[in-house]
């Protein structure tokens, strides 16, 4: 609750552009990623299962034109011929068509297949011909029901993968877009309870800390103190200078305040050239101090073309004998106009 402000907008929003960023390319490599796997594993399986028809069908083609001594034999070898040369290239090309668990089943298969027809081809008799071409048959259709079986094994590994990319990245965009949005909604509260130009807390969340820090009063006892403070003769450095010099002068005081004050203290821009700073949990000997060190560096360290720079102020501690906050805030604000009164550039204490 008492942490100083110590946040950049630009940060926040270059953060937030790149979570979504993030969101994109995740959604574009898991896209990628099922396109992939879907290409890896099934395309190639496909072409192997034509093939294994093609050359199961051509085979009996093949042998009944031998038979009858049709010219068109030759043709049809030929092309059976490319499509064991088509699949050796597939299987050469993209060895992880079949996977290892059934490599011995499909090559003892495929190599039984490739002798048989050789001798297919080297066949003269009928018979002979009739005999190898039936179980060229079995052979081919064994090949193709296991590329089938293989096919459909590596469908449900698929959906396995996929499903456990979408689970992973479904999780992490959740997972950012809550990040975006806890860094969204600390920007707003930050927003809303800030000053833009000098960075401090605003008058708003002053009204908010010092209830609540009545309401801890009461509730423990335990005193707590306050800073008013006001630049002197302000109004003189905006007429000689001009408003902008003015503002610097302002963000520098603020500068000050925040560096001068502890992490547990909060500092306020209560008006325009008025600051307060709660000081929680604190006696008035404690702070006499600090208010003196913040007094004596804004007197040292801002000077506007040589005309140093004064602050004023008014400190004091509320306890049992203060009757309401109220009452508090009047009596800093007459120990502030006391210091002003006296020759300003001074701690009064009420
Ligand atoms: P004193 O020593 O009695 O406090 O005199 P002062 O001149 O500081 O006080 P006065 O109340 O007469 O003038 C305060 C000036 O502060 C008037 C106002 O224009 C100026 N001011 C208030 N807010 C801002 C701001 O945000 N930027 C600038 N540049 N000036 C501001
Ligand atoms: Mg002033
Ligand atoms: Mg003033």
């Amino acid at each position: 609750m008492y942490k100083k402000l110590k946040f950049s907008k630009s940060i926040i929003s270059t953060s937030i552009l790149f979570l979504l960023f993030s969101i994109l390319v995740i959604i574009f490599f898991n896209q990628i990623t099922i396109k992939n796997t879907l290409n890896n594993f099934t395309r190639y399986d496909s072409l192997l299962i034509n093939k294994l028809g093609q050359i199961r069908g051509g085979i009996q083609r093949y042998v009944k034109l031998k038979i009858i001594y049709n010219p068109k034999a030759f043709k049809v070898k030929k092309s059976i011929d490319n499509y064991f040369n088509d699949i050796e290239y597939y299987l050469k090309q993209y060895p992880q068509i079949i996977p290892n668990d059934y490599l011995i089943e499909f090559y003892g298969h495929y190599n039984s297949l490739i002798s048989l027809w050789k001798q297919i081809k080297l066949a003269k008799k009928e018979k002979e011909l009739i005999n190898f071409s039936e179980e060229a048959w079995k052979m081919a259709d064994n090949l193709t029901t296991l590329m089938e079986k293989i096919s459909e094994k590596k469908l449900i590994k698929l959906n396995q993968k996929i499903m456990f990319f979408t689970i992973l990245s479904f999780s992490i965009i959740v997972v950012l877009i809550f990040i975006v949005y806890l860094m969204v909604r600390s920007g707003l509260e930050k927003a809303t309870i800030t000053e833009p130009m000098t960075k401090l807390y605003n008058r708003f969340y002053f009204e908010h800390q010092i209830n609540y820090l009545y309401e801890k009063f009461k509730r423990t006892k335990k005193p707590f103190s306050a800073m008013l403070l006001d630049i002197d003769n302000f109004k003189q450095i905006n007429d000689t200078f001009g408003h902008h010099i003015g503002d610097e002068v302002l963000k520098k005081v603020a500068h000050i305040l925040q560096e001068e004050s502890r992490k547990t203290d909060m500092v306020f821009r209560y008006g325009g050239e008025e600051f307060i700073i709660l000081f929680p949990d604190s006696k008035i000997e404690e702070i006499k101090k600090v208010a003196e060190r913040i007094r004596k560096k804004i007197e040292q360290n801002i000077q506007v073309e040589k005309r140093i720079i004064t602050i004023s102020g008014g400190i004091g501690e509320f306890n049992e004998n203060m009757p309401s906050i109220q009452h508090f805030l009047r009596e800093l604000d007459n120990a502030l106009y006391t210091a002003k009164r006296t020759g300003k550039n001074k701690i009064i204490p009420i």
